[in-house]
């Protein structure tokens, strides 16, 4: 059960990140999101805010889970937020954006889609016309 909360929430995840992102960041917090779609050399971005808010989220909801008996399905929902958290930054922030140099070259079918996915989300540097606003998951068309 524990389990299946756990993939069940990581999975969900993706859905939510991409109308988080479509809707509520480049919506009424492009304020924030602005940053991530400008070239700029700062070490840090003002975007990087949703990742700190989302960690927040999910440390509550293990600490919830773990510390209050009737609330334990949390704690596997928590570490299933943590999951995607963690996939996300390996994905977006490492393997895409190279904030840590490393050397990686996508070879599989399925990381050059969702790489080249975020690539075209990337061409467009406005708030409104933006497409694929999904992380580790692209529909076939970004092949
Ligand atoms: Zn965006
Ligand atoms: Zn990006």
């Amino acid at each position: 059960m524990g389990f299946t909360l756990w993939l069940l929430t990581f999975l969900g995840m993706e859905g939510m990140a991409w109308l988080t992102h479509k809707y509520i960041m480049h919506g009424f917090m492009w304020r924030w999101h602005e940053s991530h779609h400008v070239h700029h050399k700062n070490p840090l971005e003002k975007n990087d805010l949703f990742s700190v808010v989302f960690g927040i989220a999910s440390t509550l909801t293990i600490i919830l889970g773990a510390e209050i008996p009737a609330l334990w399905p949390l704690f596997p929902i928590g570490l299933g937020i943590a999951t995607y958290g963690l996939f996300y930054f390996i994905f977006h922030d490492i393997i895409v954006h190279r904030r840590i140099k490393i050397k990686y070259k996508a070879t599989s079918r399925y990381m050059k889609r969702i790489m080249k996915a975020h690539y075209v989300h990337h061409e467009v540097h406005t708030k409104d016309g933006a497409e694929a606003f999904g992380f580790l998951y692209a529909p076939k068309k970004f092949e």
